[in-house]
């Protein structure tokens, strides 16, 4: 049986398809034993869908998109 460790470092292969059919076994096999993992692996997936969702922002553009939010709240809370 995997450790949850080697099961961390395998589940972004996993959910790629990228892993073999006995590495896919081992696994399943963990998820099966481990509501840890499972979670772990529920969480990557959702991530990935809303990461795939968003458009690509360039850095620069989404620290002055912060800047601009911090600024807003501080001069709102002044008020
Ligand atoms: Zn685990």
């Amino acid at each position: 049986m995997l450790t949850c460790k080697q099961q961390v470092a395998r589940s972004s292969d996993y959910l790629d398809g990228q892993l073999t059919f006995r590495e896919r076994l081992l696994v399943r096999h963990h998820l099966l034993f481990c509501p840890n993992c499972r979670r772990f692996i529920k969480q990557m997936r959702l991530l990935g869908a809303t990461l795939k969702k968003l458009p690509e922002t360039p850095p620069a553009d989404l620290d002055s998109t912060v800047e601009r939010m911090m600024r807003e709240r501080s001069r709102s809370s002044e008020s």
